[in-house]
């Protein structure tokens, strides 16, 4: 199997190695406060029976990644959301049992494989949170020292997981796309690996192992995913999962994927009506997919519109509304950006056809921000000594 990198602006190739990330030519126009350029993909150039196994398709040998037991989370049937908006084939993929709780860990995972192959030892991300934590615990598994840069409003729950994995962490006076920036010129200085989403191409790579394993539950691919999304790398990421099965000719076509952002966060949707992207000041309750500036954003406008794919915006009562209801009647407690795929696809149920099939990611744990899963529940009023009081 030989893998390489290939540029998804100007096509040109590249070798896997740690000193390139993303395409030295297209990087020149880079612009601050726009999307990455020169994204680099994955090639893959050899063919794979049906038996495979998802290594066979990750570019970094088995032997190399930790043993800490990342993927293979749950596809499963709510039934009683089936029953109550009439889909027979309504999907939950439950990415909240990563071993960190959250998507991200398809990518830490990749990326520690790669640091463990090229023998680095630091590893420095930026992140709201989900990626840091993830980083820091896949890392301590692949025994990698990890710095995280985090915006100082993170929820303290991903915080708290950082450090209990033992991760450096920087807390940062500002945003997000402010951590990014940092990390950006810590790195320069100090000559680590990047797992800031989107820039290391692993990121997105080890993402579309969530495609592959869709595949392997439902022997065919769905008519629709559903994928919360800020940066676009899961977006990106469940795209490349589905060309590498078209192209290797176990499907025939690419899935409909419905990128579902929050209202106040909607670079993307805007972006593929406009074709431009205009920096946003993002706001949203469901912290993981706020940001402003969507770092593979020229990659995912591409691949939404060679694929027709969609974009939909849900407010945030309609996420914390999500979220409670996925709780309270299924027993799927995840954070505010978690719901957000089941957010949309409410909005979106009245223009879809009954026996679609369709799949929603779940994508982190609600236990890692409780402040906002406060939002729709009640407290107990008082503590009682006696049932008389009730
Ligand atoms: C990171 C994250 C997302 C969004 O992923 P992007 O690649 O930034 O679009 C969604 N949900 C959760 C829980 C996340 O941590």
């Amino acid at each position: 199997m030989k893998f390489y990198y290939q540029c998804s602006e100007c096509g040109k190739n590249y070798e896997i190695t740690p000193e390139i990330m993303v395409c030295p030519e297209c990087s020149k126009s880079q612009n601050s406060n726009k999307p990455l350029r020169g994204i680099l993909e994955v090639i893959c150039d050899s063919e794979l029976d049906n038996e495979f196994s998802i290594f066979d398709f990750l570019p970094i040998e088995k032997r190399f990644f930790p043993k800490i037991p990342v993927g293979n989370t749950p596809l499963w049937q709510p039934n009683n959301l089936r029953n109550e908006f009439g889909f027979e084939n309504l999907f939950i993929k439950d990415d909240t049992c990563n071993p960190t709780n959250s998507f991200k860990d398809r990518a830490s995972y990749l990326v520690a494989a790669f640091a463990k192959k090229w023998g680095i030892k630091e590893i420095v991300v930026a992140s709201t949170g989900n990626a840091a934590s993830s980083m820091a615990g896949i890392g301590a598994s692949a025994n990698l020292n990890i710095t995280i840069f985090m915006p100082e409003s993170a929820p303290k729950a991903k915080m708290i997981q950082s450090l209990q994995y033992g991760a450096k962490v920087i807390t940062v006076a500002g945003n997000y796309d402010k951590a990014f920036d940092l990390s950006l010129k810590y790195l320069k200085k100090n000559n680590f690996l990047s797992r800031n989403t989107a820039y290391n191409p692993m990121t997105i790579e080890g993402k579309k192992t969530v495609s592959l394993e869709i595949y392997q539950s439902l022997k065919k691919s769905p008519d629709f995913v559903f994928v919360p999304t800020g940066d676009g790398a899961i977006l990106g990421g469940v795209y490349k999962g589905f060309k590498d099965l078209k192209r290797c000719g176990f499907i025939k076509i690419i899935p409909t994927i419905v990128a579902v952002q929050a209202e106040g966060s909607n670079a993307i949707c805007e972006a593929l009506k406009s074709d431009e992207f205009s920096p946003i000041e993002a706001k949203t309750i469901a912290d993981s997919i706020s940001v402003g500036i969507p770092k593979n954003g020229y990659y995912v406008i591409q691949q939404l519109e060679k694929y027709n794919g969609k974009c939909i915006t849900v407010s945030d009562d309609e996420i914390l509304t999500a979220q409670k209801q996925l709780s309270s009647s299924e027993g799927l407690f995840t954070e505010p950006a978690g719901a957000a795929a089941f957010a949309g696809f409410k909005k979106m149920k009245n223009n879809l056809s009954k026996d679609a099939m369709i799949v929603l990611l779940a994508t982190g744990n609600g236990l890692k921000d409780i402040d906002s899963a406060m939002e729709k529940v009640k407290f107990p009023k008082r503590a009682i000594t006696s049932l008389e009081e009730l």
